[in-house]
């Protein structure tokens, strides 16, 4: 889960409420939520 510390400190990552996984933010829809769980909630 800490391979790219340094991609994580450069970026403005949000922590999944979900599964933990940080991940870009890219749609206001997905605030809390990496796409993947957000995927599989939605489908
Ligand atoms: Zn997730």
């Amino acid at each position: 889960m800490t391979k790219n510390l340094d991609f994580y400190r450069n970026l403005p990552q949000k922590e999944c409420r979900e599964c933990g996984e940080y991940f870009e933010e890219q749609a206001e829809s997905y605030l809390y939520e990496c796409e993947r769980c957000f995927g599989q909630k939605h489908e």
